[in-house]
Order: structure tokens, then sequence, then C-alpha cells
């Protein structure tokens, strides 16, 4: 069973790990240090981007293999269809399943750098339906497979959000176990999309997407480049005080954790226990909302968490 099934099972409120390949030696060192570090947040499992284009695809690879094989914590491999012909696909897989990683989030991926249209390679697939399909047919059930789900709707919409919930749909009939959400710093927003994407028979678990705020800079580049609908309460709080990071560090992690503790509050009936955390490679502001939030564990508790990754390195 994977780890994100198991920690959905478990009721219990969970979270997961985003990373993405650096683009340096040093960068990728420093990486390797956080994400040890951070496994004593007990995290379910931590995700790996694959940077559309397939130019990280090695790089992702190796990172789910030392991740999963070395430091022994769950890894969720993301995999995009952009400029990935079949063989590409496959070799990526192969190398997933050798390493042990049990879950892949199936994506059709951004277009590459400097890119504006998505095209699909000749030899690959439109959809991120399709890789769905074919993982599926593949691999049977080896694998978890998340897909993305748009709470404000797809940047490239043009058909309403009605047709994405369907599509959204075809993704986990095709499937698909669970849907992790692009970012968003609306409750109200996320909390009507949940119920319009049960309304359309969806029953998976729904893994929301949290950008902790750890610099104004980088909050603002994450909303402009995903356009979120940033609420005016966010800009009121945090523009008088963009120039102080430590500020910004503490009114945003309030900012998000409000957000995240109505999120995760049973009484609300969405029904959501997994938070999923973009770190962007960062330690600090994940460790201080994990800590508003009451969940960061004490070394005592993270070796009794059901899905406590070992922090032994091992090899499988
Ligand atoms: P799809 O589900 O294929 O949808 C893409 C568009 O096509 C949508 O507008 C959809 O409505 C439309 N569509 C679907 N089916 C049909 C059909 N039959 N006919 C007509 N239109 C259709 N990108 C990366 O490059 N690397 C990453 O690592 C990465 N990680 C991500 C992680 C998360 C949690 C999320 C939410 C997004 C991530 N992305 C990543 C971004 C994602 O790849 C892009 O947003 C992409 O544009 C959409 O991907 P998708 O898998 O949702 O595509």
């Amino acid at each position: 069973t994977s780890k994100i099934a198991q920690a959905e099972r478990e009721g219990r409120t969970w979270w997961s790990f985003e990373y993405f390949p650096p683009r340096t030696s040093q960068g990728l060192s420093n990486l390797f240090d956080r994400v040890g570090r951070m496994s004593d947040l007990g995290p379910a499992f931590v995700d790996v981007t694959m940077h559309a284009g397939g130019r990280t695809l090695d790089l992702t690879n190796d990172l789910v293999k030392i991740i999963q094989t070395y430091l022994g914590v769950e890894t969720c491999m993301h995999l995009t269809c952009t400029n990935m012909p079949r063989e590409k696909i496959d070799r990526a897989l192969e190398l997933a399943k050798e390493a042990g990683c049990r879950n892949i989030l199936a994506l059709r991926g951004d277009p590459p750098a400097g890119q504006h249209e998505w095209t699909p390679d000749a030899a690959g697939f439109t959809y991120a339906r399709e890789l769905v399909e074919y993982i599926k047919k593949n691999y049977g059930d080896y694998f978890s497979i998340a897909v993305a789900g748009f709470p404000e709707g797809h940047p490239e919409s043009k058909d309403g959000r009605e047709l994405e919930i369907e599509r959204l749909k075809d993704k986990l009939d095709a499937g698909a176990d669970f849907i992790f959400t692009q970012m968003f710093y609306n409750y109200d927003i996320f909390a009507n999309w949940v119920k319009e994407v049960r309304a359309a028979g969806i029953t998976c678990p729904i893994v929301p997407g949290v950008m902790p705020i750890q610099t104004y800079g980088g909050y603002q580049r994450a909303t402009e480049r995903f356009g979120t609908l940033v609420p005016q309460y966010f800009h009121d709080a945090l523009d008088p005080i963009k120039d102080d990071d430590q500020k910004v560090r503490e009114v945003g992690t309030q900012l998000v954790g409000d957000m995240c503790k109505k999120i995760i509050d049973p009484k609300n009936g969405l029904g959501v226990s997994g938070l999923h955390i973009y770190t962007m490679n960062l330690e600090r502001g994940s460790r201080m909302l994990l800590e508003y939030l009451d969940l960061a564990p004490t070394p005592q508790q993270v070796k009794t968490l059901p899905w406590t990754p070992s922090l032994t390195p091992k090899r499988r």
C-alpha cells in the first residue's frame, strides 16, 4: 500500500513536501541536507517536480532514487508529457520503479520555458488522462497515481468550470487515485470547488496545495505566475511590511495557517486530511506553518506517525 493511501485511511491530518530539482551542484547538496532535516517534520511523502520540457528528467529520477533509497523517505515523482516521447516516459517509470517509488503525479506539464502555447510531442501524449491510462495499462496497481486539480480553474480553460471538472473526473475514471491541487489563498474558492467536485461524483482524496509565505518577493512571483486570486486581507496585512522578511514570514504563517486550519477542520464537511506543502526548496516557512498548526511532531512523536519515514539510510 502506498503511504499516501495509508495516511488518508488514518484520517489524521498529514502533510507532504514538494521540492524541485535545483540548477547547481551546490543547490543539490543543500537540497539533500534540507530534505534530510525536514524529514524530522514527519512528511507522509515528498514530491520531486519535473521541469517542463524534460530538462530535469534525469535529475528528477536521480533525486527520487536518492531520497527514496538513501534517506528512506517515501517519494512521489512528477511525470509530465511536455517534450516526452513514449520511450522517455517508459524510462522514467522504470527508473522510478527500480528506486522503489510507488507514487506518480501524472501531469500534462507546462509549456517549456519561453513558450506560451503547449504543443504535444508527436510520439507522446496530449492530455494527462492519456498518461494515467498508460501508467495503469503498463503497471497495474504498482503506482498510486495522483492528478492535478485547479480550484481557481485551469489557466488555459476556455470551456468553463463544469467541463473542467468533467475532465478531472475523466482522469480519475482512467485510474488516478488522488487529486493534488494548485496553490490558492482563498478558502471559500477551495471549499466551493471541493463541493462541485464531489457533486460531480468524484470521491477520491483531495489534497490541497499550500504555499507558505516565506518572503514577499517569492509570494508575489508565485501568485503572479499562477494568477492566484489573493484576498484583499492578504494584501492589507503583507504590503505594509514587505521589506521586513521576518515579519512577512510571521504574518504570512498566520494568514496561510488560518486558512489551513479551516481546511482541515472536520466540521467543514470537506473531508480533507492532507496538506501538500510547496516548500520552494526552503525550510523555515514549512516548519513555521506546521508549528503554527500545532502539527510539527516532537522527535518522539515522529517515530509513532503511521507513515513515519525511517531516518536510517536503507537500500531496497
Ligand atoms: P490536463 O489534465 O491534461 O489538462 C490540461 C488542459 O487540457 C486543461 O485545460 C483541460 O481542461 C484540457 N483538457 C483535458 N482533456 C481535454 C480534452 N479531452 N479535450 C480538450 N481539452 C482537454 N508542471 C510541470 O511542468 N512540472 C511539474 O512538476 C508540475 N507539478 C505540478 C504539481 C501540481 C500539484 C499542479 C497542480 C500542477 C503542476 N504542474 C507541473 C503544472 C501542470 O503541468 C500544468 O498546470 C498543466 O498546464 C496542466 O496539467 P494537467 O495535468 O492538469 O493537464
